[in-house]
């Protein structure tokens, strides 16, 4: 790659600032995007802005002068369209003195205030610009992040620019685009050497907007070249254990025959999709996801016993015990029609001597199908011959513990559950290594959840009313947000509310406490009691977010629902809705709320579909709420941002199918990761 040091514009010593910075030749630099733009036309208009306003301007500093009053302080005067403004500084004022000499040019943002008549801004940011190069310059000037090693070596914005600026000169039309026209004009993007030249020294804002497109999609398009080629790489692989085909298999259909209920089409599709792919040569991965109630539990169930039949191990992780507990409990009944079949729960809770037998079992062979938590990925445990691995709740746990549990098996079939849709612009881009099936539909009959917004004044007549419906012989949630009330937080909190309501508000009913801090077995024993109907109320946590069934629970306050995300307050309210009666969901929020909190809560009042608040969520808040993207490679991106460019996503993954040089070209290139940060061009030599 072509050295910086050809465009001759740096010295040694900032060349080594540049290196330490990751900037070490000219492809570097030119990925070295602008953080921000100064807008020259933006001129300030003094007769729409207000005291309060944040401006930015460009003036000429006429004059500066330090003050001695109640407290030292440095006043700058500078002009800008003939307006006299004075810029005020406490701290740094010998460093600003010097800086902002008479007749410097600079661009000046702040918040705008009035004193005795004049106006004012307190400690600007400031950006030099120096007269000469602004002639040369466009309306709009970017500004580059200068870190301390870079300022201790001078190195400024105008020079980061003027070497920005030769580099393009020289650069550019060697730059070689690996798009074809065809894909440019379809897919609406400016080539790579205009787009380059747009994020640095666009003409108006929209150029940077056109080119960040642009660079997105690039990313965009290496990230779903890796996850294409994670899709090849695992077809190419033979699973160690297949299923037999000749062999019949009645398992299944005797579970189904005995069904009180009809499966859903959604249902009966995802299962013959699985039982297509788990008779593939190679090891599958696919991703069910489905709403909360959607029931993705029994499809799996269905999916596991054709190994099961064959005697092969299936392991199904749960992110927690309450949740393990209850498939396994769940599953103790589906297959209590079936011949024998060992099935253990492994926990980590258990006892030391219950524990090794059970490792034991699974080592051997003997347990077939193996229920867990985190337990299942423990050093210590080890499969005879697991073939399947099943996921729940797969957004709970991070890619490498999803590795951990394949790892256990030779070349298994991996079936990912998640309650929390995601846009499917995000499945294709995180997920695109695994076969999407959706549950969109959920079995039919259920009611709707009454869901409604309320304030803490309200409380009163909320607490009369679960009374009202205990009384009917209901259960009722409700849940905080935290477990003990700290000292800066004062969110109502578990513990303390928890007794304020067993002996003032709830006398005479039973009541619960479940929460984080609970050894396993106290949580167990309240969820017990609760699902048999010892407790009427269960006062909790975010415990029970995650896939808890109690039919019989119809009441779900949550407090200080501002402090939830959308997809975890919908699971929550999932947690009701579940069994014949009429279900409500009761919001609390406290006064604090933001008016991006109030907008969240108003979505969980008009819609009850996962996807669509998923969507929202995504919207609001990014994707790091929703899942675990730290692991996940998408935080990996410079200019990429779901959020916005979720239709590019989708052109990506529909792109890299039949681009066979473009994936080998991406694929030779040893570390995908350095390949985003430093951009995809190729200059022709
Ligand atoms: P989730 O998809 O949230 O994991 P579950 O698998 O826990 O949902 O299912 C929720 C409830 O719906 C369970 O009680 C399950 O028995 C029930 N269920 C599953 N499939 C159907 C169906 N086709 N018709 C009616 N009820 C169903
Ligand atoms: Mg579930």
């Amino acid at each position: 790659m072509e050295s910086l040091s050809n465009i001759s514009v740096f010295n040694e010593e900032q060349l080594k600032a540049l290196y330490k910075k990751g900037i070490k030749d000219v492809q570097d630099l030119l990925y070295y995007f602008p953080r921000k733009y100064v807008d020259r036309s933006q001129l300030l208009d003094l007769k729409t802005s207000r005291v309060g306003d944040v401006v930015t301007f460009i003036g000429i500093v006429s004059g500066n002068e330090v003050k001695y009053g109640k407290k030292r302080r440095l006043i700058v005067t500078c002009l800008t369209q003939d307006v006299k403004i004075e810029l005020i500084f406490f701290q740094a004022i010998p460093y600003y003195q010097k800086l902002l000499k008479p007749d410097i040019h600079a661009a000046f943002s702040g918040k705008i205030d009035m004193f005795h008549g004049s106006i004012n801004i307190l400690h600007p940011e400031v950006e030099i610009l120096s007269g000469d190069e602004l002639m040369h310059m466009g309306k709009i000037i970017p500004i580059y992040r200068i870190t301390d090693g870079m300022r201790n070596n001078f190195l400024t914005n105008r020079i980061i620019r003027s070497a920005v600026r030769k580099t393009l000169d020289l650069y550019s039309s060697r730059i070689v685009d690996y798009l074809l026209p065809h894909d440019l004009i379809k897919n609406n993007l400016m080539t790579l050497d205009a787009a380059l030249e747009n994020i640095h020294f666009p003409k108006e804002m929209q150029d940077v907007e056109n080119s960040r497109r642009r660079l997105a999609f690039d990313e965009l398009l290496i990230f779903a070249v890796i996850m294409y080629e994670k899709k090849i790489k695992r077809r190419s692989l033979k699973k160690s254990q297949p299923l037999n085909i000749t062999k019949k298999k009645e398992w299944a259909s005797i579970i189904q025959q005995n069904l009180p209920f009809k499966l859903t089409f959604d249902q009966e599709k995802a299962i013959s999709t699985l039982h297509e792919l788990a008779y593939k040569p190679y090891p599958f991965g696919a991703l069910l996801q489905g709403d909360v109630g959607s029931g993705k539990t029994l499809v799996a169930l269905l999916c596991a016993l054709e190994y099961l039949e064959e005697g092969i191990q299936v392991a199904v992780m749960a992110p927690t015990e309450i949740l393990a507990r209850q498939h396994y409990l769940n599953f103790i009944n589906y297959i209590s029609d079936l011949p024998f079949l060992q099935m253990d729960l492994l926990t980590g809770s258990e006892k030391a001597s219950e524990k090794k037998a059970k490792l034991d079992r699974i080592k051997r062979g003997d347990t077939l199908f193996i229920i867990g938590t985190h337990a299942l990925i423990q050093e210590k445990t080890e499969f005879a011959s697991l073939g399947l691995v099943i996921i729940d709740e797969q957004h709970r746990f991070g890619v490498e513990q999803r590795d951990t549990l394949r790892g256990k098996g030779i070349m298994p079939d991996l079936l990912a559950m998640s309650a929390t849709p995601i846009p499917r612009s995000l499945t294709l881009t995180l997920y695109g290594d695994l076969e999407s099936i959706i549950l969109s539909e959920k079995p039919p009959g259920r009611m709707p959840i009454d869901t409604r917004l309320f304030n803490e004044e309200d409380l009163p007549n909320l607490y009369r009313g679960i009374k009202k419906y205990v009384d009917m012989g209901r259960q009722a949630y409700i849940v905080y947000p935290l477990i003990e009330e700290s000292e800066k937080i004062t969110w109502a909190s578990v513990m303390t509310d928890y007794h304020y309501l067993e002996q003032e508000i709830f006398q005479g009913y039973r009541l619960g406490l479940l929460h984080g801090k609970l050894s396993s077995e106290e949580k167990d024993r309240a969820m017990e009691k609760f699902k048999q109907g010892v407790i009427q109320i269960l006062v909790t946590t975010t415990v029970v977010e995650v896939g808890v069934d109690v039919p019989n629970a119809t009441v779900m306050m949550i407090r200080n629902a501002e402090k939830f995300g959308l997809s975890q307050l919908h699971q929550l309210r999932g947690r009701v809705g579940r069994g014949q009666h009429q279900s409500f969901c009761i919001m609390v929020k406290s006064d604090r709320i933001t008016s991006e909190g109030e907008e969240r809560l108003k979505s969980m009042v008009e819609s009850e579909d996962g996807f669509y608040l998923a969507q929202k969520d995504f919207e609001i808040r990014g994707s790091g709420e929703l899942l675990n993207t730290r692991q996940s490679g998408i935080s990996e991106f410079k200019i990429a941002d779901l959020r916005y460019h979720s239709e590019l996503a989708v052109m990506a993954h529909n792109m890299v199918e039949d681009k066979i040089e473009l994936r080998q070209k991406i694929m030779s290139m040893k570390n995908w990761k350095s390949l985003i940060k430093k951009g995809f061009i190729l200059f022709d030599n």
